[in-house]
């Protein structure tokens, strides 16, 4: 099932895609160095483990000088390799999946993602949902020189509960709705870049330092 609507905002085109049981590959940001011979693994936030890594630098592909040796994760004893190798976390999964595309300027990464929090937020609200049961992410591609974002949001279970569809409807009142109440909490806001009032969660604590309030509404101004 895969519905496909446009609408018009004050000018701007906007576009909702959504499709049911829609494979999505998610990759995460977060990386491991695992051990290819024994499957020990340090995740990228082990600061200490990775200390003792002599040749760890962020982002290195290989780490091996370490005058301790690892234990082989399912209790065989140490284990006789030393060089860990990079990778990253990724998983596909199908769900369903609503993907907002907008004819403006969406070049900047850290305002299209102030306005994706943001709109996750407001849909959350908006129907009830429980914050956790929807995700959102970024695309991208290049155009002319210029990047160009698109918004996902999908159902956080495998298979889809059905509540990202619900932002798609054939006469767009829902995704205005969403906006509208995206930027009545952003504009009851005083705080700078932002906060766990409006934008910040838990989640998403990684990249509290890019995610900027008033960025987000002034791109959310324009479809009202
Ligand atoms: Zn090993
Ligand atoms: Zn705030």
């Amino acid at each position: 099932m895969e519905s496909k609507y446009e609408y018009e905002f004050e000018n701007i085109k906007l576009e909702v895609e959504s499709t049911a049981n829609d494979s999505l590959v998610v990759k995460s940001t977060d990386f491991f160095y695992v051990c290819p011979k024994c499957g020990y693994s340090i995740a990228s936030d082990e600061a200490s483990k990775l200390s003792e890594y002599e040749d760890y630098r962020p982002g290195v592909a290989r780490i091996e000088k370490n005058n301790k040796s690892h234990n082989n994760p399912f209790g065989k004893g140490k284990c006789s390799n030393t060089s860990l190798i990079r990778y990253s976390l990724h998983h596909e999964f199908k769900t369903d999946v609503a993907k907002i595309s907008f004819e403006c300027d969406t070049s900047d990464y850290s305002t299209m993602l102030s306005v994706m929090h943001a709109l996750l937020n407001s849909f959350a609200h908006e129907f009830s949902i429980e914050r956790r049961d929807i995700k959102a992410c970024l695309t991208y591609k290049k155009t002319n020189g210029k990047m160009e974002h698109k918004i996902i949001i999908y159902d956080a279970v495998p298979g889809g509960a059905g509540h990202s569809r619900r932002l798609v409807t054939e006469d767009g009142e829902i995704l205005k709705a969403v906006i509208k109440r995206a930027i009545n909490l952003l504009d009851t806001c005083k705080c700078s870049p932002s906060c766990y009032r409006c934008l910040r969660s838990y989640e998403n604590q990684k990249i509290h330092e890019i995610l900027d309030r008033e960025h987000a509404l002034k791109f959310l101004k324009q479809f009202v």
